[in-house]
């Protein structure tokens, strides 16, 4: 008895070791990439520019991004968790954990070539200390109420005698034109040369943006390198980083007064060609694009109709005649626009790009 496409008979790849290229591929410019990073550590003065690579550098793949920012001078990269740290170990980069270390953590903790824990409560500092953990970065709460240890605790002596590389601190609003940015600049800033640190840090993105009194030692920028701006004052200055490339899996014709998609929300008003394409809410191209979003063919927009679903979507596309099965269109994915447009955050489209994306370097 044969087998149909038997692997032994044809000496072809049992079929869980074969590829195919996925119908759905994430362009991502690392000119670009650089040029972000370059535009922030300029814009940090004398501070030394970091790069948060948390969740995966944001959804583009924090190998990647972390090689091509280590070439261009980065020294200092922030994860969230030890998984992430493991990731990128053999890359040889100095990493900072910013959820600390917790007693499962410790093994290795203590053994990761580069990476220290960025120590947030009063147990994470005992905890290292027992473990003769070395060098250290530690987080204080400066209003945010989020991760970090109360300066009341550096007044009591909590961090004496610790190596600690960065003291830092996150600002709760630094998009925004607060009273809370000073005040919880000025805070860190009653801290210097209170402890053992070598440096002070507390700007993300948007906190280069407030000015160079906010830059400390360090700046630890995420969502700009990636393209994300929300502050005037990165305006022109960021470019876009990704976009989502899709292909055409069907082409109709939707005759007048029929509808399009789930729930029938969309009545083609006139014969219209629609193409089918391989993009859905799984792969982060979120319901909150439906009837609003677009894909593009240099210059021709081509606007989403009807509900996004889970791994599909149509576009309108009678003014592209040429367009097709097996065709690939881009998707606009400006991180301004496409959060004015879904209704979420630019840091939500980025870390919910999902993996079924090619992720292709260009
Ligand atoms: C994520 C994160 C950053 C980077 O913030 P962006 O807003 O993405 O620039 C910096 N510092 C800490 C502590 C973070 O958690």
């Amino acid at each position: 008895m044969t087998r149909r496409g038997g692997a032994a008979a044809s000496g072809s790849l049992p079929v869980a070791a074969m590829t195919v290229p996925a119908p759905l591929r994430l362009h991502i410019d690392r000119s670009a990439l650089v040029a972000n990073w370059r535009a922030l550590s300029a814009l940090s003065g004398r501070a030394a520019c970091g790069a948060a690579v948390k969740a995966d550098g944001y959804g583009l793949g924090a190998r990647a991004v972390v090689a091509a920012l280590a070439d261009a001078g980065c020294s200092d990269f922030f994860v969230a968790t030890w998984a992430e740290a493991a990731a990128i170990a053999d890359l040889g980069v100095p990493i900072s954990v910013l959820h600390g270390v917790r007693a499962e953590d410790m093994p290795m903790a203590t053994r990761h070539p580069a990476a220290r824990p960025v120590l947030s409560t009063p147990a994470q500092v005992a905890r290292w200390r027992g473990g003769n953990g070395g060098a250290c970065d530690v987080m204080v709460d400066t209003g945010m109420n989020r991760l970090g240890i109360g300066i009341e605790d550096v007044a009591s002596g909590l961090l004496d005698g610790l190596a600690i590389e960065t003291l830092m601190s996150h600002l709760a609003c630094a998009d925004e034109d607060r009273a809370m940015n000073a005040r919880q600049r000025d805070a860190l800033a009653g801290l210097a040369g209170k402890t053992g640190a070598r440096r002070l840090s507390l700007a993300n993105s948007a906190g280069i943006a407030l000015g160079h009194h906010y830059a400390f030692d360090l700046t630890r920028p995420g969502l700009s390198l990636y393209g994300g701006v929300q502050v005037a004052a990165l305006e022109g200055v960021i470019r876009q980083v990704v976009t989502p490339h899709a292909q055409v899996l069907q082409r109709r014709t939707v005759p007048a007064g029929a509808t399009v998609g789930y729930s029938a929300t969309w009545t083609a008003p006139r014969d219209t060609a629609v193409a089918i394409l391989n993009l859905g809410y799984a792969d982060g191209y979120f319901r909150g694009f439906s009837d609003r979003g677009a894909a593009r063919i240099s210059d021709l927009r081509l606007p989403v109709i009807g509900r996004v679903s889970m791994d599909l979507l149509a576009i309108d596309v009678t003014a592209a005649p040429a367009i097709g099965e097996g065709d690939w269109v881009a998707i606009d994915f400006a991180l301004p626009d496409a959060s004015a447009a879904s209704g979420m955050s630019q840091y939500e489209l980025l870390t919910g790009m999902g993996a079924r994306y090619d992720r292709q370097w260009i």
